[in-house]
């Protein structure tokens, strides 16, 4: 059932139209920020925003704000996602919750006028971190934390600063801290699942309980360096075998843990990398991630544990480092709880369920009440260029993002 009329051939066209800004011969999109296409998506969604009717601005970041004035004062209700693309990504990551918040503001406008708190379309400008580390530019400049020292410091590829990318494209450093805002009373954002959960299972939307907490770790191994044809193998210390036993124990310390629990070790390095060397030393990546905040930390030692025996079974040193830990963000229980009410009274086949994947909306519901909305993704495939999913799939979950947004401003 569709109270509002979400017009699926706009939805497509849009989809089509943004989908073509940043494409790569190799058929995948890059707009990674500050980039000359990353612009280029910009310009088309603010045109939108003007043939809508909305007032486009843009904040010192340039995320960018498309605005329908509340007849009342108050905290302004938001929706969105991201404008970036990672390298040879899909249309959809990003910018389906745009086009999404969008339509429905449309819809909305059009249906009942101006609303009484303020409507914000949000096109964040960074958060997939393609180009630079930069860790979700535009919703950590929403939030005003943003250090002083970052725009120097972070560098892309070719050693381009951050904030020398954004001079060149007229913004001014320095005034960063002008991006925050204190004034959101709700932010939701629609997103593709990335995952093949709400396709296997049928049901139209997910309505995200919390986003996952998630620790990366880097292990370096040390072994021996040894001529390759004149080293036994029982007098060896071989650093990449005990590395692949540690991979190893790693998989199974997450199938241990039980599902929602993931461990991926995608990063290995060996050196010095000859092949008639045995090995000395290694480093590879780990990836931990869980919806609980004790159960990730106790799944992050049992990965380190179990690394530390192997290293002890095999004579080799081992340097296990936490580089970062992001801890699981439950999203708003009202808004929630709305969500699951509105997509009831919708008759919509709706599934509870964790994000597995971090969002703009994990990073702003720090400050703000903060709820998402996922759609299908066709073979739960993401950050590529076979990322898809059919407009009649889509439109399920604009129709609950217009319902509550109808619900929270009007
Ligand atoms: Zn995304």
């Amino acid at each position: 059932m569709d109270p509002f009329g979400i017009p699926a051939d706009v939805v497509a066209r849009r989809v089509e139209e943004l989908g073509e800004v940043g494409r790569l011969p190799e058929g995948g999109l890059y707009r990674g920020v500050y980039t000359p296409a990353w612009a280029a998506a910009r310009a088309v969604v603010a045109e939108w925003g003007r043939a809508a009717g909305l007032e486009v601005g843009e904040d010192a970041v340039g995320n960018l704000w498309l605005r329908l004035p509340g007849t009342e004062p108050g905290p302004a209700i938001v929706t969105g996602s991201h404008i970036d693309t990672v390298r040879n990504g899909g249309k959809y990551d990003g910018a389906l919750g745009i086009i999404a918040g969008l339509t429905a503001v449309e819809v909305l406008k059009a249906r009942f006028g101006r609303p009484k708190r303020t409507l914000e379309v949000l096109a964040t400008c960074e958060e997939d971190g393609a180009r630079f580390r930069s860790r979700l530019w535009g919703s950590r400049a929403i939030l005003g934390i943003i250090r002083p020292e970052e725009p120097d410091s972070i560098l892309d590829a070719e050693g381009i600063s951050i904030g020398e990318a954004m001079r060149r494209l007229g913004f001014d450093p320095a005034r960063i801290p002008e991006a925050r805002r204190d004034d959101i009373g709700a932010f939701i954002e629609l997103h593709i699942e990335q995952g093949p959960v709400l396709e296997t299972s049928g049901h139209q939307v997910g309505i995200v309980t919390v986003v996952t907490g998630l620790t990366m770790a880097v292990a370096e191994v040390t072994g021996r360096a040894d001529h390759a044809g004149t080293t036994p193998m029982d007098a060896r210390r071989d650093a990449l075998v005990g590395a692949a036993r540690m991979i190893l124990a790693v998989r199974r310390a997450a199938l241990a843990a039980g599902p929602p629990a993931v461990a991926t070790v995608g990063r290995i390095e060996a050196w010095p990398g000859g092949s008639n060397v045995v090995p000395e030393r290694v480093r590879f990546t780990i990836d931990i991630r869980h919806t609980d905040e004790d159960q990730l930390r106790r799944l992050e030692n049992r990965v380190a544990r179990a690394c530390r025996q192997v290293a002890r079974n095999c004579d080799l040193g081992l340097d296990f480092r936490v580089v970062s830990s992001t801890p699981p963000t439950p999203l708003d229980p009202a808004l929630r709880r709305l969500l699951v009410d509105l997509a009831g009274g919708l008759g919509l086949k709706f599934l509870e369920m964790p994000s597995g994947a971090g969002h703009d909306a994990a990073w702003l519901a720090r400050r703000f009440p903060a709820a998402m909305i996922f759609v299908p993704s066709r073979d739960g495939r993401s950050h590529s260029p076979l990322e898809y999913t059919p407009v009649e799939q889509i439109t399920p979950g604009i129709t609950l993002l217009a319902a509550a947004l109808h619900r929270l401003a009007y």
